[in-house]
């Protein structure tokens, strides 16, 4: 008995310890993977993870789990309806079950997805100020069945976790809103300097029509922005599910380059679609993947030079991995602009009369590829051109960390 009771004070302690640590960081992925860390660890569970609630779609998405790596958390949502993180939100109430196969309310393919096992759950909902941000879930107690003690310690930690969630969001919002709010600033000033122009009676009419194509072509950017920015928000948001399928990366290639061949026509640029051998399939959401080709191969358009080319290929030469090239006869990048090229609204200073843009493409083709638990690099020499290159994991089934 004794030995029970110190054990609950050492949880105890612990848990201060954390609560402290859970204040002191802004950064939501690093707090949410403390929180399940911190979860397991002081219910003694084997696996924890947290699901946050859209109450649009109205289902919950995995965002932090010790057991799933992100690329296969990526692609799990839970409905509302028929699973016990869907009770949990609906009821607002903890469940602790110790088979969850006996229960009616099992959602299974999450365990059919990431093959982990799944026997007892505790999960309590995370709730701030009324509000559920989502559920906290702890799996499979190492020893025994979970307790109430087990459910009260979970209960203290997800009450601190779920404003320390609610701060990061605010945070991360505020953070990314003023970037965008500051970049609206170019653009709208251009707009207003023109109408004022346009109204000038001194001005002509050529000079009219010039003022008016501007106005025109900093719309179609603003509304670029936009459109970009939202994407950006929800791939950081994590809130982007990645739909997989298996797909031949050669097809991908030609259609991306069919897409593109007039906009390249016009400055007289060859695009070539270079034919490994072997297999070129590859598992993965093959939307997003295209929407990463298109906005390189329009890089490569955009900061080509007049009769230049582009070579696009893929080398399946390693089993395992899928590496994407988009290779361009262009103006090249300024070594030291290469570090920033994927930094959220940068553009090289030295290119941007060249052509427009929003300088989020890259931060855009970051997310996805990551998220895909790929890696992109881009190499480059002034003058002479620019290679990007992205390196997929080919897919089957992603092994639980
Ligand atoms: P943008 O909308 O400005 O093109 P990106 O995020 O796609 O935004 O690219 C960021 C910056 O990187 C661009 O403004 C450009 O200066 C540089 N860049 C990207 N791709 C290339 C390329 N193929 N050749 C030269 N510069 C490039």
């Amino acid at each position: 008995m004794a030995e029970v009771k110190t054990q609950r004070l050492d949880s105890y302690l612990r848990l201060i310890d954390i609560s402290r640590d859970l204040a002191s960081t802004l950064d939501l992925d690093v707090l949410l993977s403390r929180i399940v860390q911190a979860a397991a660890n002081i219910t003694a569970a084997e696996a924890a993870s947290i699901l946050l609630y859209d109450n649009t779609a109205r289902q919950l998405y995995f965002q932090a789990a010790t057991n799933i790596d992100e690329p296969t958390m990526r692609g799990l949502v839970v409905p509302l309806e028929g699973s016990i993180a869907g009770w949990i939100v609906t009821n607002r109430k903890p469940v602790r079950i110790e088979d969850v196969h006996d229960d009616a309310r099992h959602f299974g393919d999450i365990e059919q997805t990431t093959g982990f096992p799944t026997k007892s759950i505790l999960g309590i909902p995370l709730i701030t100020k009324n509000k559920i941000v989502g559920v906290l879930e702890v799996i499979n107690k190492e020893q025994g069945k979970f307790t109430s003690t087990d459910e009260n310690l979970l209960t203290v930690l997800g009450a601190q976790a779920a404003v320390a969630i609610e701060n990061a969001r605010l945070f991360q919002q505020s953070d990314l809103i003023s970037e965008f709010v500051h970049e609206l600033r170019t653009p709208l000033a251009s707009l207003s300097t023109a109408t004022y122009l346009l109204l000038r009676p001194e001005i002509e009419r050529e000079q009219q029509e010039q003022i008016v194509s501007n106005i025109h072509s900093e719309t179609l950017r603003l509304n670029a922005l936009a459109s970009a920015f939202l994407d950006l928000a929800r791939l950081e948001s994590g809130r982007v599910q990645f739909r997989k399928s298996t797909f031949n990366v050669m097809d991908l290639l030609h259609e991306c380059s069919d897409v593109m061949s007039s906009k390249a026509e016009e400055d007289h640029i060859q695009i070539r679609v270079i034919e490994p051998e072997g297999s070129t399939l590859l598992e993965a959401d093959r939307d997003k993947i295209k929407q990463v080709i298109l906005n390189l191969l329009s890089n490569a358009i955009k900061y080509n030079r007049l009769n230049g080319s582009i070579i696009l290929k893929t080398d399946s030469q390693e089993e395992r991995v899928s590496v994407i090239s988009v290779q361009d006869t262009g103006v090249g990048i300024p070594e030291d602009a290469v570090g920033h090229l994927f930094e959220k609204f940068y553009r090289v200073r030295e290119n941007e009369s060249k052509a427009g843009g929003t300088g989020l493409g890259l931060s855009i083709c970051k997310q996805i590829i990551q998220g895909h638990g790929g890696t992109i690099e881009i190499k480059s020499k002034l003058g002479i051109g620019t290679n990007v290159l992205i390196s997929l994991p080919r897919g089957g089934r992603t092994i639980p960390r």
